[in-house]
């Protein structure tokens, strides 16, 4: 009955995320360390804003590219924090950065062409491609080299029928991120072929350390195969507001609006405006979550080593730790049956590396507040008997 194209699994990340919700409304106390989401509570410039939208009849249909104002200062924050040079027609507004990753698929993919995703991966770029009729042409990566592809790695992927590539910096679920020099390989080698780069870089405001973040826009001489995703989720703790953008030629981005206009018409008018307040305090939220991210991480570290056998190094990015489960001292090698035992008996919730293509492999998210994140340690802890 249902097309070929939609026989894909669900997000492995939602079902997850849903299970625990559930077992909360059934009354459980459940530990999550599964959410992909900066638990953090919403700044009153952005309530004042909002108020102010809805005051003065911002509730109508947006327009479908995005709220002009907003398209402006989106061009604006890249331009200033990474070195791009972004106009309001270079950008659209989407809802999430997620709808964004559709649209560019959407746009391009007819069917067999080839998109190159590195493993692991987000879990919905295989899906997504295929619900285009694309197929997913994985490039493996290893712990030992960082989780990093190679411009080489990547070329030997590629085929005539390849007409994307998907870039992930920083990475979910590692929180791997590229170098200017390793970029620049890999954005030489798309541009010799003609191929496009997806550059998702929704995690780019949270490195650590005194790591320099590199968008793959701010690369001028490949700018004509660069694409970047960006969203106010992680960046700004504004995930539920949903507003994303995409960051590309002229062509690509009247395309994207045509194709927004026929399904989803535009994000939230209100969401917008909150975009806006966000974008206008950027350096502010940007410092701040940080701050907590940075704090939140070691919390996470320090307790996970201080409980299980096995010690594991602190991502210099992202909210999420990528752990071998051989560090949880688990005798269980099958990470899917890991996390749902871990879930269905233990109560906590983490997300199986099988769902990001790396099986033997878990992603906790230390995205919650330090409470929560001591607990589901110690939870988790307990449940194993360790
Ligand atoms: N890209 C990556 C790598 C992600 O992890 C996510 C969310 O988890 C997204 C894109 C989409 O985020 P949003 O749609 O909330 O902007």
């Amino acid at each position: 009955m249902f097309s070929s194209k939609v026989q894909i699994p669900p997000s492995a990340t939602v079902t997850i995320n849903t299970i625990a919700q559930q077992k909360k409304l059934a009354g459980q106390r459940v530990f999550n360390l599964s959410a992909g989401e900066p638990i953090m509570n919403t700044a009153k410039y952005m309530r004042e804003t909002v108020d102010w939208a809805m005051d003065n009849g911002q509730t109508l249909y947006p327009p479908v590219a995005g709220i002009e104002e907003l398209r402006t200062r989106a061009a604006k924050w890249m331009n200033e924090t990474y070195e791009t040079e972004y106009h309001e027609k270079n950008t659209i507004v989407t809802c999430g950065g997620k709808f964004g990753i559709y649209l560019l698929l959407q746009a391009f993919l007819n069917d067999g062409d080839e998109v190159v995703i590195i493993a692991p991966y987000w879990v919905s770029y295989p899906s997504m491609v295929r619900l285009f009729g694309g197929v997913p042409v994985t490039v493996e990566t290893t712990e030992e080299n960082n989780w990093k592809a190679t411009a080489r790695d990547i070329e030997k992927a590629c085929t005539d029928r390849t007409k994307m590539i998907i870039l992930n910096n920083a990475s979910n679920p590692t929180g791997t991120m590229y170098t200017r020099h390793e970029l620049n390989d890999i954005l030489e080698t798309a541009a010799g072929k003609n191929i496009l780069v997806m550059s998702d870089e929704v995690y780019s405001g949270l490195t650590y350390d005194g790591r320099q973040f590199i968008s793959c826009g701010s690369f001028g001489e490949y700018r004509e195969h660069v694409t970047v995703v960006q969203s106010c989720s992680k960046n700004f703790g504004m995930t539920g507001w949903r507003v994303g953008f995409v960051f590309g030629r002229e062509d690509i981005i009247k395309m994207l609006a045509k194709i927004q206009g026929q399904s989803i018409t535009g994000t939230s008018t209100i969401s917008q405006w909150a975009a806006i307040a966000a974008l206008q305090e950027a350096k502010t939220i940007t410092a701040e979550i940080n701050r907590e991210m940075v704090s939140r991480r070691d919390i996470f570290i320090n307790t996970f080593n201080g409980l299980f056998p096995e010690k594991i190094n602190a991502p210099h990015s992202t909210f999420y730790s990528f752990i071998p489960l051989k560090a949880f001292g688990t005798k269980e090698t099958d990470d899917v049956k890991f996390c749902e035992k871990v879930l269905e008996e233990g109560n906590v919730a983490m997300v199986p590396g099988t769902a990001f293509g790396k099986p033997g492999f878990v992603r906790a998210s230390f995205g919650e507040k330090p409470e929560e994140l001591k607990s589901a340690l110690n939870a988790l802890a307990t449940h194993l008997a360790i």
